[in-house]
C-alpha cells in the first residue's frame, strides 16, 4: 500500500507548474447534507482542494452556508452516481481544471425499509443502483486518476454492510455488496498503488431517515403478518436515533482518518458503538450471535 502524507502537500515532483497544481484533491459524493457535507468541510479545513458533488446543485445551500461559516473554499459540482455520463463529466472536469485526483469519498447513499414479501424485486434493484452500482460508477471513473497519484478510494458503507438487519434486507445487501467488492478490490488496487478503505457508521443524526420518505404508519398498516415485527423494528430504530446518534461531524472524522492516516485500515468504524456492533459479526463464525441479537429486535 502506498504511504500518504497526512498533510495535503504534494509528493515532490508529482505535479507541475503552478503551486495550485500540487494541491491534493479529493472528490466527495452526496454532499447536500449529513456525513458528505461534514466530510467536505473537514477536508477543506484540513487543506485539501475539495470537490463537493451533488446530484442536484440546487440543493447546495446548506453546503455553501457551512463553507462560508468555516471560511473555506469548496468546488461544488454536479454528480449523480447512477448517471454514468454525469459521473464522467464530473471526474473529467476535475482533471481538466485541477490536473489531479488524489482521493474519492463515495458517500452518496440512500436508505430503504422493506422486506421481500412487501416489496418488488425492482425496488431492491433500485436500492442496489444507488448504493452499489453508483459506487462502482464513480470508482471506475476515478481509478485511472487515483493510480496516477497513488491515491485513495474511500467508501462510506454502514454497520449494515457487516451485520444484516431486519427490514433493511435490500439496503444491507447493497452495503454488503460494496464491502465485498471493496475488500476484494483492495489488494488489486494496492498492487497499483491505490489504497482502499470502507467507513462504517452506526446511527448518525442526518437527513438519512427522513430521506427514506417513509409513511411509517401506512407501511405498518399494510404490513399484514409482518406488522407487529415492523412496529418493534421502527420503535427500536427511532429509540436508537433519539438516544445515541452520532453527529455528522463525528462520523466525518472517520472519513478524515481514511483520508489522512499514513496506512489507513481497510475497515474503519465511526464510533466505539459501531466497532463493538460490527465486532459481534466479525467474531461470529456460525451466525448464531448476530441472529440471536437481531431476532430480539422484532420479537
Ligand atoms: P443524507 O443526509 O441523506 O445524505 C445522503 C446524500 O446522498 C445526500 O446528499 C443525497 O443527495 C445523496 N444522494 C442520494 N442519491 C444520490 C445519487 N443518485 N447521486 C448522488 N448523490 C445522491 O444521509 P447520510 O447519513 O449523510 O448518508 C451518507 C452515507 O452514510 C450513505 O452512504 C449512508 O448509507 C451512510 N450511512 C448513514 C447512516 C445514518 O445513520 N445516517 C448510517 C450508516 C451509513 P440528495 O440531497 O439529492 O438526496
Amino acid at each position: 500500500m502506498s504511504s500518504f502524507p497526512t498533510t495535503p502537500e504534494a509528493t515532490p515532483g508529482a505535479a507541475s507548474a503552478t503551486p495550485d497544481a500540487t494541491r491534493r484533491t479529493v472528490l466527495i459524493t452526496g454532499t447536500s447534507s449529513g456525513i458528505g457535507l461534514a466530510a467536505a468541510i473537514a477536508a477543506a479545513r484540513a487543506g485539501w482542494r475539495t470537490i463537493a458533488t451533488l446530484r442536484d446543485i440546487g440543493r447546495a445551500g446548506a453546503l455553501r452556508e457551512a463553507a462560508a461559516e468555516a471560511g473555506v473554499d469548496i468546488d461544488i459540482r454536479q454528480l449523480d452516481v447512477i448517471d454514468e455520463r454525469s459521473v464522467a463529466a464530473a471526474v473529467d472536469g476535475v482533471i481538466a481544471d485541477h490536473g489531479r485526483l488524489d482521493a474519492v469519498v463515495n458517500n452518496a447513499g440512500a436508505g430503504h425499509v422493506g422486506t421481500l414479501e412487501l416489496e418488488t424485486v425492482a425496488d431492491v434493484r433500485e436500492v442496489m443502483e444507488v448504493n452499489f452500482f453508483g459506487v462502482l460508477n464513480v470508482s471506475k471513473a476515478a481509478l485511472p486518476h487515483l493510480r496516477a497519484t497513488g491515491g485513495r478510494l474511500i467508501t462510506v458503507t454502514s454497520v449494515g454492510g457487516v451485520v444484516g438487519q431486519p427490514f433493511n434486507e435490500a439496503y444491507c445487501a447493497a452495503k454488503f455488496a460494496v464491502e465485498g467488492y471493496m475488500e476484494s478490490l483492495a489488494p488489486v488496487a494496492g498492487a497499483v498503488g491505490v489504497s482502499v478503505s470502507v467507513v462504517e457508521p452506526g446511527a448518525v443524526a442526518t437527513e438519512f431517515v427522513n430521506n427514506i420518505g417513509l409513511d411509517v404508519e401506512g407501511r405498518i398498516a399494510a404490513a399484514g403478518p409482518y406488522a407487529d415485527a415492523m412496529r418493534r423494528y421502527v420503535d427500536r430504530t427511532v429509540g436508537q436515533f433519539l438516544d445515541g446518534a452520532q453527529t455528522p461531524a463525528g462520523a466525518a472524522e472517520a472519513v478524515m482518518e481514511a483520508l489522512t492516516e499514513e496506512r489507513p485500515a481497510f475497515r474503519i468504524q465511526t464510533s466505539r458503538w459501531a466497532r463493538d456492533f460490527t465486532g459481534t459479526k466479525l467474531a461470529d463464525g456460525d451466525g448464531s450471535a448476530v441472529l440471536g441479537m437481531t431476532t430480539g429486535w422484532v420479537s
